[in-house]
């Protein structure tokens, strides 16, 4: 099983330039002690300080990415940006289907879909949200709505490609100010759903090696938890990683967990 522990943030609508240097700087500063290992690290920050992060964290292994795409490579799409435009930049990574996009954009599971195809086509890696908006029940939950949205996003991805791909289960309802982190082992459940789902669409072997993320109120006191489940291969953090000190508390404690575990 090769798909590690990966550990990201999305930035959201925040950030200037500025702001962005000095994260760069701390994160860097902090990585240079070598103290974190065998963690695959990322930054999704907005589009206005994609190139200048790329830029900054070059040199290290964390990847950054985009938030967004539209699906065509290039033309009259007014304020869009295509995966061309992201790759230019220098970004390995691009964002898909964020439940924000879903709800408040007009993203559906069948553009969502779109956009994998073509970051696959032209080599950038989709980290594809998915998460129902309301909680099932704890008990006999069958993951019906969260593994619909997988099965579109998934449409026409073919077995080389599914090892490119990255899903992060994000809840609606764990996600924000509102939100309530899920259990544990409610996240991992709805996980090794999605891990059969994977295995039914491809096989096994493949689908072994494709990483789960969990998002929605990670933070410091749970990250651990999460971390240790067998089907959590890793977190994608919204506010308890945006402030760096914040994000490298947050590697520092689950580098030293895995690496002790
Ligand atoms: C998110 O919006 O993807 C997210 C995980 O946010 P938070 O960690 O702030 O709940």
């Amino acid at each position: 099983m090769s798909r590690g522990t990966w550990i990201g943030t999305g930035w959201k609508m925040n950030k200037n330039l500025a702001e962005t240097e000095d994260y760069a700087a701390k994160l860097i500063a902090f990585l240079l002690q070598g103290t974190v290992k065998k963690l695959n690290i990322f930054i999704v920050p907005p589009f206005t300080v994609l190139r200048s992060l790329c830029d900054l964290m070059k040199g290290t292994d964390v990847m950054v990415g985009a938030q967004n795409m539209h699906w065509e490579l290039q033309g009259a799409f007014t304020g869009e940006i295509s995966p061309l435009m992201i790759m230019d930049c220098g970004a390995q990574l691009v964002e898909l289907g964020h439940s924000e996009r879903r709800a408040y954009f007009g993203e559906t599971d069948y553009t969502v879909n779109k956009k994998v195809l073509s970051a696959l086509k032209v080599g950038l890696r989709p980290l594809i949200c998915v998460g129902e908006p309301t909680q099932e029940k704890e008990r006999g939950t069958t993951g019906e709505f969260v593994l619909r949205q997988v099965r579109i996003a998934l449409h026409r991805v073919s077995k080389n490609q599914i090892s490119n791909v990255l899903l992060a289960y994000e809840p609606v309802w764990a996600i924000g100010d509102q939100g309530i982190p899920a259990e544990p082992q409610y996240a991992n459940r709805i996980h090794q759903l999605i891990r059969e789902l994977l295995i039914e669409l491809y096989d096994g072997e493949t689908a072994v090696n494709v990483p789960i993320l969990y998002g929605g109120s990670v933070d410091h006191d749970n990250a651990r938890v999460f971390i240790d489940e067998p089907e959590i291969d890793g977190l994608f953090v919204g506010r308890a990683a945006w402030q760096a000190e914040s994000f490298i508390q947050l590697l520092d404690l689950i580098s030293e967990f895995i690496n002790s575990s």
